[in-house]
């Protein structure tokens, strides 16, 4: 059986991981709060959706409970982030994949059962920093 995955919020972060699965074949819902960010999704995305996902009621409505993975990338509004990890987990969601502002941000997504926390921009610097290094050692 295909495994089912939902992207909620269309930055930069989340727009790319779900452009990325599609390329790779993978059924996606994007979701965001906002209308225009969704449009840009709608000939993406197997379905696009414009949801507020800290309303519990819509997490419901959108079947969220029967997806095997799900990526939060709400950043900026912690709060909101917060509220719909954990509506995810009462859910049921097999597996929840949250991008963190920063280190307390990760401490409470971990406390209430996010599977997987990211960081982008930490995880990418510090990548860079390692290539960087490395093309110096080649370069001497
Ligand atoms: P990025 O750094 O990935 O480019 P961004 O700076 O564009 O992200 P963020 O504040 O990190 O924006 O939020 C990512 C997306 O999450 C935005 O498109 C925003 O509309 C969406 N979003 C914020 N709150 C909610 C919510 N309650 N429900 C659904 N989507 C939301």
């Amino acid at each position: 059986m295909r495994k089912e995955f939902a992207v909620i919020g269309l930055g930069r972060f989340g727009g790319s991981i779900c452009k990325e699965l599609v390329d790779q074949g993978v059924e996606v819902m994007a979701i965001d709060i906002s209308e225009e960010k969704v449009g840009n999704f709608a000939n993406i995305a197997s379905h696009a959706v414009v949801a507020d996902t800290t309303d519990e009621q819509v997490l419901r409505e959108l079947g969220l409970r029967n997806f095997d993975h799900v990526i939060v990338a709400i950043g900026d509004d912690i709060q909101s982030s917060i509220l719909t990890t954990l509506m995810l987990k009462e859910i049921g969601v097999g597996y929840i994949t949250v991008k963190a502002q920063n280190d307390y941000h990760e401490k409470v997504l971990r406390k209430i059962g996010a599977d997987q926390v990211v960081h982008p921009e930490r995880d990418m610097g510090r990548r860079i920093a390692h290539k960087i290094l490395s093309n110096n050692v080649l370069d001497y």
